[in-house]
């Protein structure tokens, strides 16, 4: 079996590119939160693919409609319409508050889009280009050029400059940092309501408020990538709707196929109408087959009453992690919201993450070199919770 195993690994180190230092584990299946390796052994995951699989592994109504979905077809391209497009676009609507949604098939690609209505809003009203774009310092927007230029990290970028030019970086929850790089070129402020990889950092109340009065007072995009914080993660359909703003433009992905790759940007007010016909396209964005996941997965968000229960989970992993740091110093900050958590050591976390998978058989993600981060499934109960702690408390 380790033999196997091994050749496999050797085989995969072979034939895929290499961008990822990946370990040592071949998952070979899921069932609810947990993960099965190619040797059977059993994994408790809080990583959930990265923050992904919300409804958990292998769930029977999501996998039905999926299978139905398959058997009927499964691309026809945008230039038709497909019924699983208009009914998942509408829950997303409903979900959101928005009033437009352009389906992509990944987070970077809704980002890409994001930062094109945002150029094309400001074309329309100046008559000419050359706007600017202010993002945040350790910010994660995705790995294509677009989202990468907006990305507030050196190391990601340096090796790919020139990126796009006119994009200033201001400092996360410090709006005085903001307001200095405001120029009358300025289009758009872009940032995550919580920011994910950059360690798990919620805006504060004052922060969003004050950039969302700032993007009124001088007519830019408000952006909020939504996109690993949103789909009910921080106990609210999307995190801004607990801050009483509104954003014009917002990116989502990750957990909105449970799976498959689907992501989507959403518009209203000024930024739904920026986009004419022909300034935007995708081949697969929006297919039958990843609508009916999204439209499923919203529909058994619904049912199954999930804010509620990440609300609730989100409580209770906050008290056993304030728990853990009060009794461990090497524990520098808790941070998060809901189920997006994190706790900050005072070290790197790589060993902690690496011993819990191989040693405890728990999935565990960092968040930069000092986070641990904790996006679990959302259906996890009291059990999984308490369970992860022993787990991770072996682990530190
Ligand atoms: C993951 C992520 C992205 C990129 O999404 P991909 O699907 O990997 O392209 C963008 N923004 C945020 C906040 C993310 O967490």
């Amino acid at each position: 079996m380790a033999e196997e195993k091994n050749a496999a690994i050797r085989r995969a180190e072979e034939v895929l590119y290499k961008t990822y230092n990946r370990f040592p584990v071949i998952f070979d299946h899921g069932d609810g939160v947990y993960l099965y390796d190619s040797e059977g052994k059993e994994y408790l995951d809080f990583g959930a693919g990265i923050a992904v699989m919300g409804l958990g592994y292998n769930d029977p109504e999501y996998n039905m409609d999926l299978k139905q979905q398959m058997d009927k077809l499964l691309h026809c391209s945008n230039l038709f319409y497909n019924r699983p497009a208009i009914d998942g676009g509408e829950r997303l609507l409903k979900a959101s508050g928005m009033e437009k949604v352009f389906f992509t098939n990944s987070g970077t690609e809704a980002v890409e889009g994001a930062l094109k209505i945002a150029k094309r809003y400001a074309y329309n009203r100046d008559g000419h280009g050359g706007h600017e774009i202010i993002a945040m310092n350790h910010s994660f927007h995705g790995r294509s050029l677009g989202a990468l230029s907006v990305t507030g990290n050196d190391h990601y970028q340096e090796p790919f400059a020139p990126l796009l030019p006119g994009v200033k970086f201001a400092d996360f929850n410090d709006l005085e940092s903001v307001k200095a790089l405001i120029s009358d070129k300025t289009c758009a402020v872009i940032m995550e309501t919580i920011q994910g990889e950059g360690g798990i950092y919620p805006a504060t109340e004052e922060f969003l408020k004050g950039v969302r009065t700032l993007c009124d007072e001088h007519d830019m995009v408000l952006i909020l990538d939504e996109i690993q914080c949103g789909m009910g993660r921080s106990g609210s359909m999307f995190a801004w709707q607990e801050y009483g703003v509104r954003p014009d433009v917002m990116t989502v992905a990750k957990a909105l196929g449970n799976g498959v790759p689907i992501g989507a940007f959403l518009a209203c007010g000024k930024a739904a109408w920026a986009m004419k016909p022909g300034d935007h396209g995708t081949t697969y964005g929006g297919n039958p087959f990843v609508c009916a996941a999204a439209d499923t997965v919203l529909r058994l968000f619904e049912e199954r009453r999930i804010l509620e229960h990440v609300k609730s989970m989100g409580d209770y992993l906050w008290e056993k992690l304030e728990g853990f740091s009060r009794s461990h110093d090497c524990v520098t900050g808790h941070r998060g919201k809901g189920l997006i958590q994190g706790l900050e050591f005072d070290r790197p976390v790589g060993d902690v993450v690496k011993k819990a998978l191989l040693e405890e058989q728990l999935v565990l993600i960092s968040a930069g070199a000092n986070v641990i981060r904790f996006v679990p499934p959302l259906v996890i109960t009291q059990e999984h919770v308490d369970e992860m702690m022993k787990k991770m408390e072996a682990s530190v």
